[in-house]
């Protein structure tokens, strides 16, 4: 996308918040305990409104009109499934049609620079809801070929009741992705945005109302993660519990399911992600992948390439090249149509980042370019660029979740796979070559849910995603996506005589 060819529209300055209160049954609730909670804008640090503080109370309710409208009988469970699949295409339309109110609402509440929301998260939520649209009444069962004479079938059900707790840094798409393959299959949802951006989330409260979607079927309960997070993990009558964010906090999820209900868990969690850039490669377009892939939304991105390996002969002149074009990201108003790079999400994201950021100098890596907070206001930090990092610093070994990138240099294909590999993590991996065998040989061998070549978050609703090792359980997304969502049960019926 280049601005020349594209034209960005003006965003709502003056923007009313509507929605700040827990959305159940169709209806709007204050919060049983009477609290609020406020929710602020990172780039400036003012607050934007007070949210009503979801907890465990409210999740009880929340879970009660899920399960009501998951009866035997209830309008949702008797619904045709292409009736679903309209809904949800009606949705995405709602969506589409707000999209200048929601993508400055994220803009203001996530930090997010205009540009971004309005032309990537926006986007992303409308295709991945018509993407499940479209699924609704495909997700097939099979018929079994069982010994004996029996007749024997598979039926595709949905699970039940599924909590669904989503972080900070793509709240909108992050909704779709969570509600969209569990409407799909028929489930009932009740679904907790993180505390620093509910605004989005809300605002959908109204889209699902208007898209004629049943009482319960959709509950939205902000708060915060040791409360009402808690209360989803540890509910005795949720069937299910997806997440998204770290690491530490999946460990929880897993941890509160085992000692509840055994709850079906799926977990997006961190990751630390190696991009392997190849002296072969086509330099520029490596520069500019590798750059996106780690800046891009100020590098709070899951995928973040934050461990950029570079073959020796050419590394003098990428990282040349990557403090140049580091220092050239436009940071500025979140709402301004030229802003690439906004604030950090919180002070406690920034003062881990600018910690990590000294670790880095401590440990002896050279600082190229940034390394400080930027501006007099918000959560901003500079473009940040390390060379000469080595695999055992901190920076090279923990989630960073900033605007930091590590180039390290590499001499052979065998031990850049190693290195790659050595990690807990195993989300994304890029691999950059002309050389289609070494495409080959690199990306069958990184353990990644995801590995990139010459490109890098290339992302649509069609491609499953999900971790290897500590970054998460599951997959999400296409197909393998609805397997989350869906119970297979096996129905075998005796029969007089089986002909093959
Ligand atoms: P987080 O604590 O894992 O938050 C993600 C979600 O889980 C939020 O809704 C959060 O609620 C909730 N939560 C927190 N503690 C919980 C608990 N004990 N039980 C149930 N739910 C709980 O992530 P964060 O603190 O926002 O960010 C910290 C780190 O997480 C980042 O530095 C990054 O490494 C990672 N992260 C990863 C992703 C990703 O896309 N994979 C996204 C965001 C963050 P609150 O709103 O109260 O926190
Ligand atoms: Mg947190």
């Amino acid at each position: 996308m280049s601005s020349a060819q594209v034209t960005i529209p003006t965003p709502l300055r003056n923007l009313e918040i509507k929605y700040t209160k827990i959305f159940i049954n169709n209806e709007w609730h204050n919060s049983v305990s009477g609290k609020k909670f406020p929710v602020f804008n990172p780039a400036n640090g003012e607050k934007i409104c007070e949210v009503e503080e979801g907890d465990k109370e409210d999740i009880n309710k929340a879970v009660k009109a899920a399960r009501e409208a998951f009866q035997l009988g209830s309008p949702w469970r008797t619904m045709d499934a292409s009736v679903r699949g309209k809904l949800l295409y009606k949705l995405a339309d709602l969506v589409e049609r707000d999209t200048l109110i929601l993508s400055t609402l994220e803009s203001i509440d996530a930090g997010k620079a205009f540009a971004t929301s309005y032309f990537g998260d926006l986007p992303g939520a409308v295709k991945t809801l018509r993407y499940y649209a479209g699924w609704t009444d495909k997700n097939h069962g099979r018929t079994v070929p069982m010994d004996g004479d029996y007749f024997s079938f598979t039926r595709h059900e949905p699970v039940g009741v599924c909590g669904q707790i989503i972080p900070w840094n793509f709240p909108l798409v992050m909704f779709s992705w969570k509600i969209a393959p569990a409407l799909c299959n028929g489930n009932t949802v009740v679904i907790k945005p993180a505390e620093q951006t509910p605004l989005t989330a809300l605002y959908m409260g109204s889209l699902i109302i208007e898209a004629g979607f049943p009482p319960g079927v959709v509950n939205i309960v902000p708060g915060y993660g040791t409360t009402a997070g808690a209360a989803i993990s540890h509910h005795m009558d949720i069937d299910k519990v997806a997440f998204t964010g770290s690491t530490e906090v999946g460990k929880l999820i897993k941890e509160a399911a085992g000692k509840t209900n055994l709850k079906r868990v799926t977990l997006e969690l961190g990751g630390k992600s190696p991009i392997i850039i190849f002296a072969d490669a086509d330099l520029d377009n490596a520069l500019e992948q590798a750059h996106q892939g780690l800046f891009y939304h100020q590098g709070q991105m899951c995928v973040a390439g934050s461990r950029l390996f570079v073959e020796e002969s050419i590394y003098e002149e990428f990282v040349r090249k990557s403090v140049e074009r580091a220092k050239k990201r436009v940071l500025g108003d979140t709402l301004s149509p030229t802003t690439q790079q906004g604030p950090q999400i919180d002070k406690e994201q920034y003062d881990r980042i600018l910690e990590l950021i000294e670790s880095g100098k401590k440990e002896g890596a050279k600082l190229e370019c940034g390394g400080g907070p930027w501006g007099d206001k918000g959560f901003y930090i500079q473009p940040t660029v390390f060379s000469n990092v080595k695999d055992d610093m901190r920076i090279a070994k923990e989630e960073i979740f900033g605007p930091v990138q590590q180039i390290m240099s590499f001499k052979t294909i065998d031990e850049v796979i190693k290195r790659a590999n050595n990690t807990t993590y195993g989300l994304a991996a890029g691999v950059f070559t002309k050389d289609l065998d070494k495409a080959i040989t690199v990306s069958s061998a990184l353990q990644a849910g995801t590995v990139w070549v010459n490109c890098y978050i290339t992302m649509s609703p069609q491609g499953p995603f999900g971790g290897f090792k500590m970054s998460g359980n599951g997959r999400e997304m296409g197909e393998y996506g609805l397997h989350a969502y869906t119970e297979v049960k096996t129905v075998t019926m005796k029969i007089s005589k089986k002909n093959s």
